[in-house]
C-alpha cells in the first residue's frame, strides 16, 4: 500500500485555500509582513478586494496622492499614521477619500477602529447597515489572501507602499527600476515580465523597514480585537484509520508462539538462552497483540508499541552477536533488568508517603527480584546494559536505519518531546485573524498515521531470527513471513 500523502488529505477535506507553508510559517514577529505590516495596510487590501486590481490601484493612486499632499511628512501609508494625524487633517483626508469611493469599502475596519478610540475615522466610515458578521467576513476574506507575503494580492499592496515611499522622497531608486515600477500596475500578473518585477518590489519594500518605527499599540489592538471576535477554524489532519483485517495473521502469530513455547517446555525447559530470547520475542508479540486488540495503530500508544518492538529486536540481535564475548550474557541481561527493579524497590521502601493504589506493587516486585537469587546479590547498574546505549547497539548489529528512522521518532512520543506533542495533541487553526495558531486537540480532531505496516515489518524480522534459531514449521513460517498490508 502506498503511504498516504499529507497533501492528499489536505485537499480531500476541501477546506484549504492557502498553501500549507503559509499557515505553517511563524508569524508573530514585529517586522514580519503578516503580523507587523498587514494590519497597517489592510485598508489597501479592502479597496483592491472591492474594485479588483486595475480599478482598485487607480483609486488607491488617487488616495495616496491626497494623503501625501495633506501629510508630506508621512513615509508610508500606514493606518496607524493616518489615525495619528491631527483631527482636522484626518477629517479632510477622509472627506476626499469618500469622493473616490463609498464608505462601505473600508467600513469593515470600524469593527476594530471604534468610536471611543478613533472618533474621526468612526464618524466618517461607520455604516450601520453593514452588520458585524459581514464586516468580519470581509476582513477575514481579505486577510486570507494577504497572510502570505508573496501572493499577488500582498505584492500589490507592497507595490502601493513602495510607491508612496517614492512619492514621499524617502527612497531613491535606479531609473530602470523606476520604469519597471511604473509598468507594474498596467501589467497583468500572468505577464512573463511580472516574474521579475514582483520579487523586485518585495525586496525593495523591505529595504526601508529598518527606518520604520513599529506602532506596537496599533498592532496589538488590531490582533487583540480581530482574534477575539472570530472563532477557531480547525484544520484537521486525518490519516486513514487502520482497517486492515489482521485476524488471520494474529492467529498465525499465536500458533508460532505456542509452537515455540511448547518446544521450550518439552525439549529445553532449562535453557536460559532460549528463555531470554522467547521472553523478549513474546513481549513484542504481546505489545503487538495489545495494539491490535485495542485498535491502537493510529494512536500515541501505537507508537510506544512499535518503538519497543524495534528495541527488542535490536537487543535480540545484540545479545546473539555478543554472546561469545561474555561468560553468560543471558544471565547478565536478566540480572541487569532485575537490578533496575531492585533500585525502584529500594526507593519505594525508603519513601514515607506510599500510595497504596499505585500501579507499583511492592510485594509482587519484591518476589520477582528475589525469584531465583537473593536480592542482596543483584547489582544495581543504572547505566545501559553492557554500557552501550541503544544507538550504539543498533550500530553494532547493522540496524542503524531502524534506529535512526523509526526508533528516534517514536522516542519523541515516549518522552513527550515537543515534536510529538505538536503532532498529536495540538491542532492548527485556519483563521488568519488567529495568526494560524495551534489549539489543544482535546477531542481527537487529528489522528496519527497507522503503525501497523511497521509492526508487521519488525515482527517479520523477529520471526526470521526465531526461525533461524529454532526452525519454525515450514508452512506456518511461510505464511506469517509473507503477510503484508
Ligand atoms: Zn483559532
Amino acid at each position: 500500500m502506498e503511504p498516504s500523502k499529507l497533501k492528499d488529505h489536505v485537499f480531500k477535506k476541501g477546506k484549504f485555500t492557502t498553501p500549507l507553508n503559509t499557515i505553517m510559517t511563524p508569524l508573530n514577529d514585529d517586522d514580519s509582513w503578516s503580523y507587523g505590516r498587514l494590519p497597517e495596510y489592510l485598508w489597501i487590501g479592502l479597496v483592491l478586494k472591492k474594485y479588483g486590481r486595475s480599478v482598485g490601484l487607480e483609486k488607491i493612486y488617487k488616495i495616496i496622492l491626497i494623503l501625501h499632499e495633506l501629510a508630506p511628512d508621512l513615509f508610508a501609508p500606514r493606518m496607524s499614521d493616518v489615525l495619528s494625524l491631527e483631527s482636522p487633517v484626518q477629517a479632510s483626508f477622509y472627506e476626499q477619500v469618500l469622493t473616490i469611493m463609498p464608505k462601505d469599502t473600508i467600513a469593515p475596519l470600524t469593527l476594530l477602529l471604534t468610536q471611543s478610540k478613533y472618533p474621526v475615522f468612526a464618524e466618517f466610515f461607520c455604516t450601520p447597515t453593514l452588520d458585524i458578521k459581514r464586516r468580519q467576513d470581509v476582513i477575514l476574506e481579505t486577510m486570507q489572501n494577504l497572510m502570505d507575503h508573496q501572493t499577488y494580492e500582498a505584492t500589490d499592496i507592497r507595490f502601493v507602499v513602495l510607491y508612496f515611499e517614492l512619492i514621499s522622497g524617502r527612497l531613491n531608486i535606479l531609473k530602470e527600476q523606476g520604469d519597471l515600477l511604473r509598468e507594474y500596475p498596467t501589467l497583468d500578473h500572468a505577464n512573463e515580465k511580472m516574474r521579475m518585477i514582483r520579487p523586485m518590489i518585495r525586496s525593495m519594500e523591505m529595504m526601508s523597514l529598518h527606518l520604520e518605527k513599529i506602532n506596537k499599540e496599533y498592532i496589538t489592538l488590531f490582533w487583540g480585537g480581530i482574534s477575539k471576535m472570530t472563532d477557531c477554524n480547525l484544520f484537521t489532519i486525518k490519516f486513514k484509520n487502520e482497517d486492515k483485517d489482521i485476524a488471520t495473521y494474529l492467529e498465525q502469530l499465536h500458533e508460532v508462539f505456542i509452537y515455540l513455547s511448547q518446544l521450550f517446555t518439552s525439549v529445553n525447559p532449562l535453557d536460559e538462552k532460549m528463555k531470554v530470547i522467547l521472553g523478549i520475542a513474546t513481549y513484542s508479540y504481546k505489545r503487538f497483540k495489545e495494539a491490535a486488540n485495542h485498535n491502537l495503530f493510529n494512536s500515541i500508544s501505537g507508537r510506544g508499541c512499535i518503538r519497543v518492538m524495534i528495541e527488542n529486536y535490536i537487543m535480540l540481535k545484540y545479545l546473539l552477536k555478543k554472546e561469545s564475548e561474555h561468560q553468560n550474557i543471558w544471565r547478565e541481561y536478566q540480572y541487569y533488568g532485575l537490578g533496575l527493579y531492585k533500585l525502584v524497590l529500594a526507593r519505594h521502601r525508603e519513601c514515607q508517603d506510599l500510595n497504596v493504589t499505585s500501579h507499583f506493587d511492592k510485594d509482587y516486585i519484591e518476589a520477582l527480584v528475589n525469584e531465583f537469587i537473593i536480592e542482596e546479590s543483584v547489582d544495581m547498574d543504572t547505566r545501559y546494559f553492557d554500557q552501550q546505549n541503544i544507538r550504539l547497539k543498533a550500530e553494532a548489529v547493522n540496524e542503524k536505519d531502524l534506529f535512526g528512522l523509526y526508533y528516534d521518532y517514536d522516542s519523541s512520543f515516549e518522552h513527550g518531546l515537543w515534536g510529538a506533542i505538536r503532532e498529536s495533541s495540538l491542532v492548527k487553526c485556519h483563521n488568519p485573524a488567529h495568526q494560524y495558531h495551534c489549539v489543544p486537540d482535546v477531542d481527537d480532531n487529528n489522528n496519527l498515521k497507522s503503525v501497523l505496516p511497521d509492526c508487521i515489518m519488525i515482527m517479520r524480522k523477529t520471526l526470521m531470527l526465531l526461525n533461524e534459531l529454532y526452525g519454525l514449521p515450514d508452512a506456518l513460517y511461510e505464511e506469517v513471513k509473507n503477510f503484508d498490508v
